[in-house]
């Protein structure tokens, strides 16, 4: 079954999250205490010939607490976007170099810009992560291989539209559409992505960040992210961002970035 998401308040799922992280780092301090406590009683009692494998847990018991506390102070950290109009065909452009190097030979990557110069009001850089969440997220979806395609587009979203979706604003959005031909997503799973900290993968290799900070992102700049996945067959997750006029030519890469003052 194919399932379209748009979302709108999961970000709030921040805060009950807060209580199963408070429990991890808990479960994490308790594992310190307890290898202290052992070497402690050890020492007392003379017994130092094993100490290391203490110590050792100890470590790594605190190193997992680190790294908790880590992602989840770069998950709040609000960075103020830095927006202004950006043309998408040429950013992705120039990214399509590294995108290239983040897939695998297996995966043939598709570039299929809109015919006309594309503007829209955005964050260059966080737009640049999101593409390259997106494209990693593909590759993640296509272990025996695949296409994926990064298309572009605009889209009038008109008032009868936005009337069923109280959060957009209508008007002309560009579309950046990234598709691939992988596992897809059953329903459920697709309801759960944009939660933090949700993933299927690996331990080490995937936080459950990607998508959540993608959408924060997005609707931060006034736009939607929208998945269809079908399980078994593929998946396009669409960026929507508020679309602006032409604007007249200039550097985009040049100008996304803003140099800091002195001192
Ligand atoms: P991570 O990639 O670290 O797991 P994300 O927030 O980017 O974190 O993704 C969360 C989960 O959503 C993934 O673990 C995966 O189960 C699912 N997912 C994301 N993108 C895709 C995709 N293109 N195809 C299939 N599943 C996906």
């Amino acid at each position: 079954a194919e399932a379209a998401l748009l979302q709108s308040q999961k970000m709030e799922a921040v805060g009950q999250l807060t209580g199963g992280i408070a429990h991890d780092f808990n479960n994490m301090l308790t594992g310190v205490i307890g290898a202290m406590d052992i070497m402690k009683r050890r020492i007392a009692a003379g017994r130092t010939d094993d100490l290391d494998r203490f110590m050792d847990a100890a470590t790594a018991s605190a190193q997992r607490a680190a790294a908790l506390t880590a992602r989840l102070l770069a998950f709040s950290r609000r960075q103020s976007l830095d927006t202004r109009p950006i043309e998408i065909n040429g950013l992705i452009a120039s990214l399509e170099q590294l995108l290239r190097r983040s897939i695998r030979e297996n995966i043939a990557l598709h570039v299929a810009p809109a015919a006309d110069a594309l503007w829209a009001e955005t964050d260059a850089n966080q737009l640049e992560n999101a593409i390259l969440n997106l494209t990693i997220n593909a590759r993640d979806a296509m272990p025996e291989g695949g296409q994926l395609t990064i298309e572009t587009r605009t889209v009038e979203l008109d008032e009868a539209y936005v009337a069923t979706r109280p959060d957009v604003k209508p008007g002309r959005y560009a579309v950046i559409a990234v598709s691939d031909t992988g596992v897809g997503m059953a329903p459920e799973l697709v309801q759960k992505v944009f939660d933090p900290f949700f993933t299927t993968k690996p331990i080490g290799q995937g936080t459950g960040l990607g998508l959540s900070m993608v959408y924060g992102f997005v609707r931060q700049s006034g736009g939607q992210v929208r998945i269809h996945s079908q399980a078994g067959a593929g998946t396009t997750v669409s960026l929507y961002l508020r679309a602006v006029d032409a604007q007249p030519e200039h550097d985009h890469a040049a100008s996304s970035r803003s140099v800091p003052e002195g001192n």
